[in-house]
């Protein structure tokens, strides 16, 4: 079990099992956001504060849900739009920064390829 949560505490969520890695993304989005993405199935994750207060911002193709606190600004992880996805993700950098400080991080091109870089 591992948890995340926003700056002022506000949302926080529940992970079943820590991260085997983290991706840093250079989407239009994400490069802007900083984020560090822990991927998951919708069951491993449960957010055990503040899941009616998370504010979505759904952007072009409309294939994801980014949520972020209204009160500190904090992302906190996004949702597929797709009801039956069994992907989503959480925002590492909303983890202790010690339990994730060994995990290794691959890069994303999600601005023009979508494939890892390394
Ligand atoms: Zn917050």
């Amino acid at each position: 079990m591992i948890e995340a949560s926003c700056h002022c505490g506000a949302i926080r969520i529940a992970i079943s099992e820590r991260p085997k890695r983290l991706t840093s993304c250079n989407c239009s989005l994400c490069h802007r956001l900083g984020t560090l993405w822990a991927y998951y199935r919708p069951d491993q994750v449960t957010i055990t504060h503040g899941a009616g207060i998370a504010v979505p911002y759904i952007q072009g193709d409309r294939t994801l849900k980014m949520f972020h606190c209204p009160t500190c600004g904090c992302t906190t992880h996004w949702e597929a739009m797709d009801q039956e996805a069994d992907r989503m993700a959480v925002n590492a950098r909303l983890m202790d920064p010690i339990e994730i400080a060994t995990i290794p991080i691959r890069r994303f091109d999600g601005a023009l390829t979508w494939t890892y870089l390394d």
